[in-house]
């Protein structure tokens, strides 16, 4: 074969995620522009020429990570509020952290928060945006994103007029800023002002459907169909959820999508823990997504969603971070080692989970959930790829790729990524951005926004155990 690529990573294994899930060994990534130009056996690149070639020996090479669900922003404040149930964690750190943060600090986090994502091999990002969620700060935190040369969604968060379910949480220290109206007119003048065919796409990302105004939900839904994007919230996040909108509503809130003609292959949900199977049945009957969150949902202790009975329906699944905070790391191969784990202990059943549905889910599935064209290697797809070394001793001896991935690697084993065909990491460093410089502005916005935020407290270095 005599052509001539922009980019060629040969010798390596070649987890294609295409739909015969071929593995090629040593097999041959050739990119051209922006797309995935041949996949194929190194033999049968002879003579090809590059305008750079990447030896990946002893490495694999697998599709980019996407990250289904994540708030990129709360990086800032890694490693504080452990032990706290989900709207104690909201109302005491997140929340006064949001209000806190001016648009620099909500930058430095972005900025940082994907430069960690892209050395872990995470090539797309589903970024729910709500500290703060501004048109201003909403449109700094994109072009954040993309600075770095980061693929993804920012899902600008919003709250909208207070609706009669936060009656029933009793606590509300949540300001609501904008009203219904104001929250989609923001969202509106947002897409009109935003080019689709950037790396980075705007959708609306109300909230949380069970404490958002349904008229709001409505809204965003509705937007979502008129330009052509998705749209995403969380969805029975914590156990009473689904109680509280039933006293509210009289039903679900997946049966009251469902019924106002609000689900479909647009609706992208997070977490899906306290889901009904007849929820289930709706969410895939209509082709909507859920993100999960495995790594989030053990450290706030909020349940395990039923992953095998989603995929067994048929519902589009992709896994999530859930920002930096709930977890401490951008790191997807514990995301997909925890997906692993979590079925098998929710479940008792070590058959439960498989590494290989982890992989797909981490690629194929954060695809479908995004709508990029990404998520496998093969010809046209657009170049996302991320490069693995298995060569360290807790990958070895005789790695089996897959289960490597899965279950041995992690974020420093990852050594090239690309994404839309540009190489963002090189060598282990990502080469879009001086790392010190970004790491050095994170930190100082960490400081300033905690001291602001009346957050000192949480910054002692050691907190006794059984203070709460
Ligand atoms: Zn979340």
């Amino acid at each position: 074969m005599e052509t001539q690529y922009d980019l060629l990573l040969s010798g390596g294994t070649v987890l294609t995620l295409d739909s015969q899930r071929r593995v090629i060994e040593p097999g041959t990534v050739a990119v051209s522009g922006n797309r995935i130009a041949a996949v194929g056996a190194s033999a049968e690149f002879e003579g090809a020429s590059a305008t750079r070639t990447i030896d990946c020996t002893g490495s694999a090479v697998i599709p980019g990570f996407v990250d289904c669900h994540d708030h990129m922003e709360q990086g800032i404040v890694k490693g504080l509020g452990e032990g706290e149930a989900v709207w104690e964690w909201l109302t005491t750190l997140i929340f006064p952290l949001g209000d806190a943060m001016t648009v620099e600090e909500a930058v430095a986090a972005t900025r940082y928060a994907a430069f960690e994502a892209v050395r872990a091999g995470i090539t797309c990002v589903m970024n729910n945006q709500y500290l703060p969620w501004d048109a201003e700060t909403t449109d700094a935190v994109a072009k954040a994103m993309e600075s770095v040369g980061l693929r993804g969604v920012v899902a600008r968060g919003m709250t909208g007029t207070p609706p009669p379910a936060m009656a029933h949480r009793g606590d509300d220290a949540r300001p609501w800023t904008y009203s219904t109206a104001e929250e989609l007119q923001i969202m509106r003048d947002l897409l009109d002002n935003w080019s689709p065919d950037r790396l980075i796409r705007l959708w609306p990302g109300p909230n949380n459907l069970v404490f958002n105004d349904q008229e709001l939900i409505r809204g965003c839904a509705e937007l979502a169909r008129e330009y052509g994007t998705k749209w995403h919230t969380h969805c029975c996040e914590a156990q009473q959820d689904p109680d509280i909108y039933k006293k509210t509503y009289g039903m679900s809130p997946v049966k009251w999508l469902n019924e106002a003609g609000l689900l479909g292959p647009e609706t992208t949900l997070a977490h899906t823990i306290w889901v009904s199977d007849e929820d289930i049945e709706m969410l895939a009957a209509s082709g909507a997504a859920a993100a999960h969150n495995p790594v989030c949902n053990m450290y706030i202790a909020s349940g395990a969603m039923r992953l095998g009975q989603f995929l067994e329906a048929g519902v589009t699944v992709g896994l999530g971070i859930d920002g930096p905070c709930v977890g401490h790391r951008m790191d997807p191969f514990e995301a997909m080692k925890q997906t692993v784990l979590l079925q098998r202990l929710d479940t008792l059943d070590p058959a439960a989970s498989r590494s290989e549905t982890a992989l797909e889910l981490g690629t194929r599935g954060g695809a479908a959930f995004t709508g990029f064209e990404i998520g496998s290697l093969e010809e046209g797809r657009l170049a996302d790829i991320a490069v693995v070394d298995l060569t360290a001793p807790h990958c070895g001896p005789r790695p089996r790729a897959v289960s490597a991935v899965v279950n041995s690697a992690g974020p420093r084993d990852v050594t090239t990524v690309v994404i839309d065909g540009r190489v963002i990491v090189d060598d282990g460093r990502c080469v879009t951005i001086d790392e010190a410089e970004v790491a050095a502005e994170a930190a100082a916005a960490m400081e300033s926004v905690a001291r602001k935020a009346g957050l000192d407290h949480y910054l002692e270095p050691w907190l006794d155990p059984s203070r709460n």
